[in-house]
């Protein structure tokens, strides 16, 4: 018998031992029982010495994957994935694989497409006479140029025959569909800066160099990314492109296409439907596919000859996951890079302070392109409107009102733009204040007057509108804060004739509402739109040129320490969307406080200026990225047992276990939301400037929590590395 370490999805850090009469090799996907249930599970070593009595070793069931195997890459990523987030590999193994590859069953591989033409030999022979039609339509076809079965079969019957036929021949061949057809020039000559980067990203082809391209919206960094993408294609390698989901756009795919109409492409994204993505993944697997599109999972994706990875709006946060495995996409792409030795090119108008500090540190090299690309496309001009002392109607001053009345009047579009944060209208009591709040978290129940309920926008609590105040018996309930609804009938009221669309949460659950929207906004149906961090991203609506920004503010307010970086960002995307094609466009943020570095910055449009600023501020307060996080967290019923296992933990470790000095322990504390689903969330931040001994004291305590959980079996724990939520 042979010993095999096992990948399974089990809660274990270490791997399981299972045997087999022969040698299997590393990454072939198989079943076997565990607890008495068939599993799938991934071959991670064999030829191993067991460690346990070997009479108690079950055997591999069946192999499920005999002729292929996840490559040695691959492995590698996942091994370091669970290592570095302190998750159980067998878990990771399993997160990353699609849900078809997780089941204990066989998957047929993708076959790849096949093209004929009239081989060499075949010319010789004369055609079928005429009087047989089908034969004879089907070799004219073939005589004209390749033509793959799939286009044969839909015009010829019995196609299939008949070139099974005359390949035995001789007469025909067959071959594979190039994955990567032939690429036509972009409609666009580059611009120098575009060709600069360009070049000095090709330079570093077949060998690892990250890069981080700095280009404000419009600046023309897709059309970079397109370039480096074509060159690395027609070399006949693959490439990875990441964005967050909601830039995964219709209009985005268009451009693809467009760009690479002959590339086999496939796109991975949490609503792929399950078996199409186990068939993209394993074409990416096989190189079938030479463009993969896809959000953070798609990290994960197995390549059989990858040669760029591309992570677009870099510093986006939907890059990170936060739940079960804590992963950081834009870092594991980085780590993949270096890995398999490819250029990475990380692409945003914001860049994260994380990776504008190693640009700056020369760990990535600084590409930038500092002009909007079309030629007619000017910056927006942006406007800080203090309004310490101006009276708002419904939220709105004189300015904007009069501004957006001129607007409609000339036919622009306007957007108002409301940030999400302590925006959603809450219910309140006028006799004894009391405000409706979710009874499973710690939020604010969010008013839907048009459903006639409150929900909660955390967990899936709602319930009717009250009629009276459960503390007081009061009736009069008023709303207070506004929401978009609110904002849409104040607007009505002020522009009865404009047509205002409302962008939220409630219309575009589904993906297709966006596309008609999009659509009803390009044919110019709509006058003013009202709505969130959704109309921020992605979209580009070309004759915009008003854009509103309300009660910002609040997200000044916030403690967690990354909130300006968040709301900069934020503020930025929303700009960018103003003044695109041939219209000059004007932001206009209502603001208490002007001075702030935030809203400085954004009035010179300056991200350099606020980075500065910033990272000065962190460096002084020791935080990332000058500084190294992970937070312990730990869940339960009561605030009370939350905190105790953390704090028996931390005692446990302080007693008899040294951290190193260089790590900072702090808490435990709740979180900023501290009650989420009927949980009470509390957490210990560690901290320091050296990863290795941060990762040291992880796995201290990870062992501290390991035990302890016996002893708190209702209190549930994990630990997030570089953490995003505070
Ligand atoms: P970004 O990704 O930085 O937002 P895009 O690549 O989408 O910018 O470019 C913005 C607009 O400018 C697009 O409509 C694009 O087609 C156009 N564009 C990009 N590069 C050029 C160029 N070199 N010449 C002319 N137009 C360009
Ligand atoms: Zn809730």
């Amino acid at each position: 018998m042979i010993y095999h370490q096992l990948a399974l999805n089990v809660p274990l850090y270490s791997l399981l031992t299972y045997a087999h009469p022969t040698a299997l090799p590393a990454g072939t996907r198989v079943a076997v029982r565990f607890r008495k249930r068939l599993v799938a599970a991934i071959v991670w070593e064999s030829n191993v010495q067991p460690k346990i009595d070997i009479n108690k070793i079950l055997p591999i069931e069946t192999i499920l994957s005999e002729d292929w195997q996840l490559p040695a890459d691959w492995r590698a990523l996942l091994s370091f994935t669970a290592r570095y987030y302190h998750y159980p590999l067998g878990q990771a193994v399993m997160a990353a694989l699609p849900k078809g590859l997780r089941q204990p069953e066989a998957v047929p591989l993708p076959h790849q497409e096949l093209m004929y033409t009239l081989s060499t030999s075949g010319r010789l022979q004369p055609p079928p006479p005429a009087r047989f039609h089908k034969q004879h339509a089907l070799w004219q076809c073939l005589q004209s140029a390749p033509v793959t079965l799939q286009q044969l079969k839909a015009k010829h019957t019995q196609a299939t025959n008949y070139l099974n036929q005359w390949q035995q021949q001789g007469w025909v061949q067959a071959k594979p569909v190039p994955v990567c057809g032939s690429i036509p020039a972009s409609p666009y000559q580059l611009n120098q800066q575009q060709q600069h980067a360009s070049t000095l990203i090709q330079a570093k082809f077949g060998q690892f160099a990250p890069f981080l391209l700095y280009g404000i919206t419009g600046s023309g960094k897709t059309e970079v990314y397109f370039d480096i993408m074509a060159k690395v294609l027609q070399q006949g390698r693959q490439v990875l492109f990441l964005l967050p989901e909601i830039n995964l756009t219709p209009q985005l795919m268009q451009r693809v296409r467009q760009r690479f109409p002959s590339t086999v492409t496939v796109i991975l994204h949490s609503q792929t439907a399950a078996g199409q993505r186990t068939s993209n993944y394993l074409q990416a697997a096989l190189g079938q596919a030479a463009l993969v599109i896809g959000t953070r999972l798609a990290v994960f994706t197995p390549m059989h000859n990858l040669g760029l990875i591309v992570v677009d709006e870099e510093h986006d946060y939907s890059f990170k996951q936060e739940s079960e495995l804590r992963y950081q996409a834009r870092d594991l792409a980085v780590w993949r890079a270096q890995q398999i030795n490819c250029p990475i090119v990380l692409g945003s108008a914001t860049p994260s302070l994380e990776s504008w500090y190693k640009a700056q540190q020369g760990a990535y090299q600084l590409l930038q392109l500092s002009e909007r690309a079309h030629a007619s496309a000017q910056l927006p001009q942006i406007h800080l409107l203090d309004i310490r002392r101006l009276p708002l109607d419904n939220g709105l001053s004189d300015v904007i009102k009069q501004k957006l009345q001129a607007n409609f009047a000339n036919g622009g579009l306007s957007m108002i733009y409301l940030n999400r944060r302590g925006f959603a209208p809450a219910l309140f009591c006028t006799a004894c204040g009391h405000i409706f709040g979710c009874p499973n978290c710690s939020a604010k129940m969010v008013l839907h007057q048009h459903a006639g309920q409150l929900r909660c926008h955390h967990c899936d609590f709602h319930q009717r509108i009250p009629h009276c105040c459960p503390e007081c018996g009061n009736q009069d309930l008023t709303a207070v804060g506004q929401g978009t609804q609110r904002i849409e009938e104040y607007l009505q009221h002020l522009l009865p004739d404009a047509r205002i669309l409302r962008v939220d949460r409630d219309n575009t659950a589904h993906r297709h509402d966006w596309a008609a929207i999009y659509s009803k906004i390009m044919q110019r149906q709509i006058d003013i739109l009202v709505g969130t961090q959704m109309l921020a991203k992605g979209h580009d609506f070309p004759h915009l040129n008003l854009v509103v920004v309300l009660n910002a503010d609040n997200s000044l307010y916030s403690a967690d320490f990354r909130a300006p970086e968040r709301l900069f960002a934020e503020l930025m995307q929303v700009s960018g969307r103003a003044g695109r094609a041939n219209y000059k466009g004007e932001v206009w943020v209502q603001t208490r406080q002007p001075e702030h570095k935030v809203y400085q910055a954004l009035s010179t449009q300056n991200y350099v200026t606020f980075a500065t600023a910033e990272l000065a501020e962190r460096q002084e307060l020791c935080m990332p990225p000058f500084s190294h996080m992970a937070a312990i967290r730990a869940d339960a019923k009561t605030m009370r047992e939350a905190q105790e296992l953390l704090r028996q933990a931390l005692q446990g470790i302080e007693q008899q276990q040294s951290l190193p000095t260089s790590v900072s322990t702090f808490g435990p504390v709740p979180m900023l939301m501290a009650r989420l689903a009927g949980y009470e969330r509390a957490q210990i931040f560690l901290e320091s400037k050296n990863r290795r001994d941060l990762h040291h004291s992880i796995t201290i305590w990870h062992s501290w929590l390991q035990h302890l959980e016996k002893i708190y079996p209702h209190t549930r724990w994990l630990i997030d590395v570089d953490p995003l939520e505070m």
